[in-house]
C-alpha cells in the first residue's frame, strides 16, 4: 500500500531531530566490452548554497553497439532531470516533483541524443537519495535492488527485457513493432525475444536511433521511504544478474562494508559465468548517522574519483556493519510512488497538487517556454482538429517534443486518459 509523501514527511518532521542518513558507497566493475559506465554525485544541493538540502545521485549506464549513448547519458541526464525540476520547492514538494522531471529528464536525453544521428544504444538506472527517501527511475536491465535493515528485499526497478515482459511486447507489437527470435537456417528460432527492424532485446532504452522508435526512454519509476534503520541498494548490469539471483547477490556481501561488497559481487558473478559481459555493481549503504562502525581507516568523507580507486584496491574488511537497533520506528520500508506506464500522457499528467508546482506554458518535456497559441496539449490528438488552448488543456508540448511523442506512441488517442483527470484538473483553474 502506497503511503502519502506527505504523512510520511510530516512523521520524519515530527520525530524528535531530523537525522539524515550516512550515505557511503562503493563500485566495482570488469569490462569485456567497456560500455557500462557510473555515475556519482553525493553533493547535490536542492537550494544552491543551503548545505542542509544536500542529495545524492548515482546512475548506472550500460551501453550496446557502441558507447555514445552511455556516455552521452552519463554527462546530461542529470542536467536534464534537474532542470526539468520546478524551483523553490519545499522539500515534500521537491520529492513529489521528482517523478515527473525523472520522466521528462529521460525523453529529453534520448530526443537530443537521437538528433546527433549515432546508433548506440544504453541502459539507464539513476537512483536520488534524499534523506531516507530513494527514487529511482529505470531503462533496461540494469536492476536496482534494497535490503532493508531487517533483511527484506524490494526490487526498485523494472525488467524491460522482452523474454520476461509480457505487457511490453504487446505495447511493442500494438505500436507496430515486431517481436521474435532469430531464426536459423531450417527455420529454429534461437536466443532471447528481440525487436525488429534493428534486434534489440530490451524494450526501453535511452537512443537506439536505427531500432525503431517504439523502444522508449520512459523510466519505471518508484519512490520509497527507509525506516531510519537504514538498508542496501545494489545497482548492478546484467552481467551481474545474468549471473546471480538477487538473494544470492545480497548474501554473498553480507557484513561487508560497501566498497568490498561491490567488489565481492562482482567477483562471484565472474566466477559463476566468467567474463562474458561488462559486469559492472555499485553498493549503497544508507545508515544512520555515527551508529556504523566506520570501515578501516582512512574512512574517505568525500569520493573522489581517485579516492575510490584506492578504497577498490583495499583488502576487503571482514569487520560487519554493526548497527544498533534503537529505532524510532518500525523498520518497514513505505512505498510512495510507482509507476512504469511508457504513455507520456500518464507519466506527464500528475494531477493538480503536482501539477501547478510546473509552469504551465513550457514544454513538459524540454522546458522551451511555449506560447499559448503554439502549445499543444499533451492529451491533444492528431487526427482531431485543435481547439482553442487554455490552462486545463495542459500539461503542454512544443511541437518537436509532441512529435517525439507521436513516435514512441503512434498516433491514435487510444491510450489517452485524459476525460477523467481533465475534468479535475480543470477545477483549480475556474
Ligand atoms: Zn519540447
Amino acid at each position: 500500500m502506497a503511503v502519502p509523501l506527505a504523512v510520511l514527511l510530516k512523521r520524519e518532521h515530527t520525530s524528535e531531530r531530523i537525522e539524515k542518513p550516512d550515505v557511503l558507497y562503493g563500485q566495482a566493475s570488469q569490462s569485456k566490452k567497456g560500455e557500462d559506465f557510473t555515475f556519482f554525485k553525493t553533493e547535490c544541493q536542492r537550494v544552491p548554497g543551503d548545505g542542509s538540502t544536500t542529495f545524492s545521485v548515482f546512475a548506472l549506464f550500460d551501453g550496446h553497439n557502441g558507447s555514445e549513448a552511455a556516455i552521452y547519458a552519463k554527462e546530461n541526464l542529470l542536467n536534464n532531470v534537474l532542470g526539468a525540476m520546478p524551483s523553490d520547492l519545499s522539500r515534500d514538494d521537491w520529492l513529489g516533483a521528482l517523478p515527473r522531471a525523472l520522466v521528462a529528464g529521460f525523453v529529453k536525453t534520448d530526443k537530443d541524443f537521437q538528433n546527433l544521428a549515432h546508433s548506440s544504444g544504453t541502459t539507464v538506472t539513476m537512483v536520488i537519495i534524499d534523506g531516507w527517501v530513494v527514487t529511482a527511475a529505470s531503462v533496461g536491465d540494469s536492476r536496482c535492488i534494497l535490503e532493508s535493515a531487517e533483511g527484506s528485499m524490494y526490487h526498485l526497478s523494472a525488467d524491460h527485457r522482452l523474454d520476461v515482459n509480457e505487457k511490453e511486447v504487446e505495447r511493442i507489437t500494438a505500436s507496430g513493432g515486431e517481436v521474435g527470435r532469430l531464426n536459423i537456417v531450417g527455420g529454429a528460432e534461437i536466443g532471447p525475444l528481440r525487436c525488429w527492424p534493428g534486434g534489440l532485446c530490451l524494450s526501453r532504452s535511452i537512443g537506439d536511433l536505427d531500432v525503431g522508435q517504439f523502444i522508449v526512454p520512459v523510466p519505471y519509476v518508484k519512490q520509497v521511504k527507509l525506516s531510519n534503520a537504514g538498508g542496501r541498494l545494489i545497482i548492478a548490469s546484467d552481467g551481474v544478474w545474468d549471473a546471480l539471483t538477487f538473494d544470492s547477490a545480497l548474501k554473498c556481501c553480507h557484513g561487508l562494508p560497501a566498497d568490498s561488497a561491490a567488489n565481492q559481487i562482482v567477483k562471484e558473478a565472474v566466477q559463476v559465468r566468467g567474463l562474458r559481459d561488462d559486469t559492472t555493481c555499485i553498493v549503497v549503504d544508507i545508515l544512520p548517522k555515527e551508529k556504523a562502525v566506520p570501515a578501516p581507516a582512512p574512512h574517505p568523507k568525500k569520493h573522489g574519483m581517485g579516492v575510490l580507486k584506492n578504497i577498490f584496491h583495499r583488502k576487503p574488511s571482514a569487520k560487519s556493519i554493526n548497527v544498533k537497533r534503537e529505532y524510532s520506528e518500525p523498520d518497514v520500508v513505505e512505498e510512495i510512488f510507482e509507476n512504469g506506464s511508457a504513455a507520456l500522457a500518464h507519466r506527464l499528467d500528475t494531477g493538480n497538487a503536482v501539477q501547478n508546482m510546473f509552469k504551465i506554458y513550457a514544454c513538459a518535456v524540454c522546458q522551451v517556454e511555449i506560447k499559448p497559441q503554439e502549445a499543444i496539449s499533451l492529451h491533444s490528438c492528431p487526427s482531431q482538429p485543435r481547439k482553442v488552448v487554455s490552462p486545463w488543456d495542459g500539461p503542454f508540448l512544443c511541437h518537436s517534443c509532441q512529435q517525439k511523442k507521436e513516435a514512441m506512441e503512434g498516433t491514435s488517442c487510444s491510450q489517452d486518459f485524459s476525460s477523467s483527470s481533465k475534468s479535475a484538473s480543470s477545477d483549480s483553474w475556474e
